[in-house]
């Protein structure tokens, strides 16, 4: 048997007369960026994560970015994110002209450790981007709290997290502005780029919109150093389709999880759901001695595994700039050393998920 990581091809065959339908409708239609199919598409999302406002961007990147510049980030701020994790969440600062500022994340949950973001907060601080990782969100409330004290600002990274769940409360309208991603590997995936920012402040939304079409308020009139990033109206066809399976494909990867952490929490270090919390299992990530070892053994048995994120941010070449040391952020430091996350997408078959777990517990017999 073989499992891989993901099958897009079979999620869209779910869907596939839907998806080819609006896709041609599109075409035909003589209208391709922005428009009425991505309206729709702000509106059902900001309504599914129960934020007043959300904008269609080109990616999940541009979208951390210009909630930055929106936010005022730019030279001489610093803006707190965990290193351990995804590149974007911290090298979008440094596109706007500020500094990130990594700090240690939890061992158990991946996520930013709220004590460790009160305790990197200087005068110079902007904002604090918590990413929910692997689709398990951050402890908001306490981040949230260390935020309104110091007067930060607070960006959700929900790129992996769509649908994800905060003590009842979606992600992406917990902070002051959230985004997601719409990478075609995401929970909710387009047929290419996309993302997309959500917020409760008019103005901040206003200002995004401003700078995803080149600054202007005015037709070709500039005030500000905007950019081109706008979402394709084929893009958000394709997920006007693909968001009604939204909610059922997160629950399969939840059953799939369940069934994993039965059957392997005796084996490995398995994800946690911690009380109150609604993880969506964008990822499954295990801890496992001797990781690479492992990887070699799943694959040759025809199991997929993928390593989120071999590096921690602050030891990334781009990032040698910033001055960071090893031992500096040992929990990151650690966690890219024994993390491998197997299948967990929605597709999978129950004989697939049942020989995902034969095959680990094979290799600690
Ligand atoms: C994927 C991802 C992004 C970037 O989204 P793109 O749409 O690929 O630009 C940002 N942050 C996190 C945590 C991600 O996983």
């Amino acid at each position: 048997m073989r499992v891989g990581m993901l099958d897009l091809a079979a999620e869209y065959a779910l869907q596939a007369e839907e998806i080819k339908a609006a896709a041609l409708g599109i075409l035909e239609s003589g209208m391709y960026v922005l428009g009425a199919p991505v309206e729709q598409l702000e509106k059902s999302l900001a309504a599914y994560v129960g934020s007043e406002h959300a904008l269609g961007l080109a990616s999940g990147t541009d979208a951390l970015i210009l909630s930055q510049k929106a936010m005022g980030v730019g030279p001489g701020d610093e803006v707190i994110t965990g290193s351990f994790g995804y590149f974007a969440s911290a090298s979008t600062t440094a596109h706007c002209g500020g500094r990130p500022v990594f700090v240690d994340v939890d061992p158990v949950t991946f996520n930013l450790e709220p004590e460790a973001v009160e305790a990197a907060i200087t005068p110079k601080t902007k904002a604090i981007v918590a990413a929910h990782m692997f689709g398990l969100s951050a402890d908001m409330d306490a981040i949230n709290e260390i935020a309104r004290a110091k007067g930060v600002k607070v960006i959700e990274d929900a790129a992996q997290a769509i649908g994800a769940e905060y003590k009842g409360r979606k992600v992406c309208s917990i902070g002051d502005a959230g985004i997601v991603s719409f990478y075609p590997t995401k929970n909710l995936g387009a047929a290419g780029d996309g993302g997309m920012v959500f917020s409760d402040d008019k103005e901040l939304i206003d200002e995004v919109r401003v700078l995803r079409f080149h600054g202007e308020r005015i037709r070709y009139f500039h005030d500000t150093l905007g950019t081109n990033s706008r979402l394709d109206a084929i893009q958000a066809a394709v997920l006007n389709v693909k968001f009604k399976l939204l909610d059922d494909k997160n629950n399969r990867r939840r059953e799939i999880a369940q069934r994993y952490n039965e059957e392997l929490k005796d084996v490995v270090g398995v994800p946690v759901e911690p009380e109150g919390y609604h993880h969506v299992y964008h990822a499954y990530t295990i801890h496992v001695p001797e990781r690479d070892k492992f990887r070699e053994y799943m694959i040759d048995k025809g199991v997929g595994c993928a390593i989120y994120y071999p590096l921690p941010l602050h030891k990334q070449e781009a990032f040698g700039y910033l001055g960071y040391t090893n031992g500096t952020l040992p929990v990151s430091e650690k966690l890219a050393e024994e993390v491998i996350s197997i299948p967990v997408c929605p597709t999978l078959t129950d004989e697939q998920v049942e020989y995902v777990i034969e095959t680990v517990k094979g290799y600690f017999a």
